[in-house]
């Protein structure tokens, strides 16, 4: 039975074609562990390895296709109960390599013995990668999504996951992390040190992580059920730095097994600091954070930065449970991952640290991609996966941003304790295992009294913002809200608003004495909805009641006033928020003119919470950039200096004894934009005199302010503060302090200099990892928002000769955004005819050229509407 079975099968594969997979793998051969050799010396260019993969092989087959990725394979063999086979290496295009057995190979369990070589990347930040900090070298891997194949022949796809065992020869005076801990350090024969770490649980290949160099640690304490031990990695040097980290990591771990009901799932959790890594990631047991988020001198700390590393923290190791105990079984479903650790990582710091308001920088996050959602060219949260560019392009703000806005409105729909027993019972049937949407929403509907799959759905598999409108009727003692739902487009979108969604609408409304909350699931294009509440006709009605709707709203105009009168004061907060984020997107939709948008500016300006206060400066700025002629200017600065100028010159650079938090943070909204923008000429020099004084004495300056002084100093700077802040650079070793110097040297208006500036991107001496912040500078500027895309056109060769192609987060698939600030249909066709011929060369690419040219047509049409009412506004200031 077996053997005829595999002589007809060994005919059907010997006769196919040596034809490599399009994208997938298929489930034919299926790795069940891997055994993997590194010999890593971060002094050297590459690196060699050999890796065993035990497989379970389903179908009989005479050839096997791994990933594998620039590297140079030497030996191959297979191993089965009865036979050694050597195989010959079938070339796979770029992500593949397959290996041709002579004979077929039975059905059963084998292991594949791989041996090869691969090069570092000295360029990028992906596979693994080698850095210089100080006069040391390291070696650093970021796998997600597709780049393991890049340092090992795999499975590399996230259904596959298996234990993993690592072994590293390294220099002796090295010292080397990976996701588990180390079992053995021996020393070698060739001088080197071998490091054997015990197996790990279940992973898919883009979870696996180490790290090489002189490491050093800071002990973290334990945390959790488990007393997990915690430690921050940092290299040679940096340990006083990791203070605030090494604080909060365990407090953080603890909220998150409280919520998931789950303990931490690995037997140790360490937070390494990699340089110029952007961003973080979540491996299993060894959480990697770009530099600059994870340490900082605590002399030199800031708030934004403190509160930043814990949002990060709490996001990448919310994924711990979300996208490493439970993985997403293929990429289309990578929001189970990225939407639920962003929306986790909120809900942890508003229960952990109340007095940070998080909840209202979070209307911000449902506001920016609100607006990213509204062009035609955005992706669905779950958007199916075609191409290397598609996983490319998941990892966006809508997957990550849209995702966590929409799991909050269905959160707040199903009731915090059910959603929260959804996901334990969730955590609990996926764990060690992989899940997908339906696995999620089936949890989620188990435990629910309301059917959340369908209305989830809409939200999930199409794109776009909905626009609710709202208008009131009431008939005696009773009282309806009649609405209606379409998709939100700006002016001269070409996409059909002819789309609906199963909206949970929540409304307060009420008069001067009382107020009443209810929802309803919209599910028509229209509805009249009795406010079961009303005993007569309310007086006012917030149509997204505390903002947790994904919806902009529309009112008839009467309930507008009413909502708006005297600052909002009927509403709360988080509403006011929402409702002047709804009135910004409504002047791009058209219903509303950005004349009359300015005008509700000062009464926000002066709202005591500060982040409305940025909502109105929000409105403001966001006008400035595409809608002031510049004979109008002066008109506009009066105006700046008109709302906010007092507020500013009251609050100055230097903090009062005593400040708290909520005023440092006003300051640096609203001091630089009247050093810049409100005629704050003594703001701006005393900003310049700081700045001096910060590149003397780094730690003369309040840290909470030095960004600020440093970038005001550059918009409305000379060339000999140019100069200063480039000689600073060679003796500035500090990647915090760098950071800080590069995003200033980014941030000049004058022409002439913002040019020098782009032009140190091309020098061979600045490293484009850290340099990048110049060349996308002086797009911040509307008189210099071409040079971007210019300078890019004219050294595109240069340019790109420094940025390796990456499956990820490669920053290459971003260069068509270069363009995107640009706002007449001439440049658009220019920008078009540049970057069309160029996608192939980053995935990605051709979705992000498309967004871009879309935001430029748009941003046309929207200017010839907008522009007349801004000019009638700015007339009378
Ligand atoms: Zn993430």
């Amino acid at each position: 039975m077996l053997k005829h079975f595999l002589a007809l099968v060994s005919l059907a594969s010997l006769t196919s074609a040596a034809e490599p997979p399009k994208l997938r793998l298929g489930d034919d051969v299926r790795p069940v562990r891997y055994r993997l050799d590194l010999t890593l010396i971060p002094q050297q260019d590459t690196f060699s390895g050999a890796v065993e993969i035990d497989i379970d092989i389903r179908k009989p087959t005479d050839l096997i296709w791994l990933n594998a990725r620039d590297l140079k394979i030497d030996d191959v063999k297979l191993v089965t109960s009865s036979a050694t086979l050597a195989a010959k290496v079938e070339p796979g295009g770029k992500e593949f390599a397959g290996f041709a057995f002579p004979s077929v190979v039975p059905a059963g369990s084998a292991t594949l013995r791989i041996a090869y070589r691969g090069d570092f990347n000295t360029k990028g930040t992906s596979a693994l990668f080698k850095i210089k900090e100080g006069d040391d070298w390291y070696v650093y891997s970021q796998f997600e999504s597709i780049d393991a194949r890049q340092a090992f022949p795999c499975f590399d796809e996230p259904g596959f996951k298996t234990p993993w065992q690592l072994t590293l020869h390294i220099n002796p005076q090295d010292v080397a992390v990976s996701n588990t801990a180390v079992q053995s350090e021996t020393p070698e024969s060739s001088g080197r040190k071998k490091v054997v770490f015990g197996e790990t649980n279940p992973l898919p290949s883009y979870l696996v992580a180490l790290g090489v160099g002189p490491l050093e640690f800071v002990d973290a304490g334990q945390a959790g059920r488990n007393h997990t031990p915690l430690r921050v990695v940092t290299p040679k040097g940096k340990r006083a730095q990791a203070q605030y980290a090494a604080q909060v990591v365990g407090p953080i771990l603890d909220e998150l097994e409280n919520y998931f009901g789950i303990p931490y799932p690995y037997p140790k959790l360490d937070t390494l600091s990699a340089p110029l890594m952007p961003g973080a990631m979540e491996n299993a047991g060894l959480i990697t954070y770009g530099q600059t988020i994870v340490l900082c001198d605590p002399a030199e700390d800031s708030i934004d930065r403190q509160r930043g590393f814990a949002s990060v923290a709490a996001h990448e190791m919310a994924h711990q449970w979300f996208g490493d105990l439970v993985t997403t079984a293929w990429w289309d479903d990578i929001w189970l991952n990225e939407a639920f650790a962003s929306w986790m990582s909120a809900k942890v710091l508003r229960h952990w640290k109340p007095e940070w308001n998080t909840i209202l920088s979070e209307q911000n996050t449902r506001s920016n991609v609100m607006g990213q959602d509204m062009v035609v060219s955005a992706r669905q949260i779950r958007q199916p996966i075609e191409t290397i560019g598609d996983i490319a392009n998941a990892f966006d703000n809508i997957t990550y941003s849209k995702g966590q806005t929409v799991i909050t409105m269905f959160e707040s729909w199903m009731g915090e304790e059910a959603f929260q027993r959804g996901v334990q019972r969730y955590l609990r049937q996926y764990s060690w295992r992989n899940a997908t949407a339906a696995d999620f929403l089936d949890s989620l509907g188990s435990v629910g009294s309301q059917s959340i799959a369908r209305p989830f759905s809409t939200f999930l598999n199409q794109p776009g913002v909905p626009l609710v409108s709202v208008k009131l009727d009431c008939d005696g003692s009773s009282a309806s809200l009649h609405l209606n739902q379409k998709r939100a487009l700006p002016m001269g979108s070409t996409g059909s608003s002819n789309q609906t969604w199963q909206i949970p609408v929540c409304a307060r409304y009420g008069d001067d004495s009382s107020s009443y909350r209810d929802c309803t699931l919209l599910t028509e294009a229209s509805a009249d909805w009795k406010l079961p509440q009303a005993k007569s006709c309310p007086t006012w009605v917030m149509a997204n009641a505390d903002g947790k709707g994904y919806y902009r709203t529309s009112y008839q105009p009467d309930l507008l006033n009413t909502l708006l009168a005297n600052g909002g004061r009927r509403l709360s907060t988080v509403e006011r928020i929402t409702a002047l984020g709804d009135i910004d997107a409504l002047t791009s939709v058209g219903e509303i003119k950005s004349g009359d948008a300015l005008a509700l500016v000062p009464q926000f300006a002066a709202d005591p919470e500060r982040r409305v206060v940025g909502s109105a400066i929000n409105i403001t700025q966001g006008v400035y950039y595409d809608l002031v002629p510049s004979d109008l200017r002066p008109n506009y600065s009066r105006f700046v200096a008109k709302v906010f100028g007092e507020r500013a010159r009251q609050l100055g650079w230097a903090a009062a004894p005593g400040e708290g938090p909520e005023t440092r943070l006003l300051r640096t909204r609203i001091v630089p934009l009247v050093a810049v923008w409100g005629n704050g000429r003594e703001l701006a020099a005393e900003a310049r005199q700081l700045a001096e004084k910060w590149l003397a004495d780094r730690k003369s300056v309040d840290p909470d302010i030095v960004y600020s002084v440093l970038t005001v100093s550059a918009q409305t700077g000379d060339e000999a503060f140019f100069k200063l802040l480039l000689a600073a650079l060679p003796g500035t070793q500090d990647r915090q302090q760098r950071d800080n110097i590069f995003r200033a040297l980014g941030s000049f208006y004058d022409p002439h200099i913002a040019g020098a500036s782009m032009e140190l991107l091309l020098k061979p001496d600045f490293d484009f990892r850290e340099s990048l912040p110049l060349l996308f500078g002086p797009a911040s500027n509307p008189d210099l928002r071409r040079m971007p895309f210019d300078f890019t056109r004219k050294n595109y060769d240069a340019l790109v000769a420094k940025i390796p192609p990456g499956s990820t987060f490669s920053f290459g698939e971003f260069l068509p955004f270069l363009g995107a600030n640009l706002c007449d249909d001439k440049s658009a066709a220019e920008v078009k005819e540049f970057f069309a011929p160029k996608v192939d060369r980053y995935p990605g690419s051709q979705r992000n050229l498309a967004q871009s040219l879309e935001y430029i047509h748009l941003c046309a049409v929207v200017k010839a509407a907008q522009q007349p009412s801004v000019e009638e506004f700015l007339h009378k200031h």
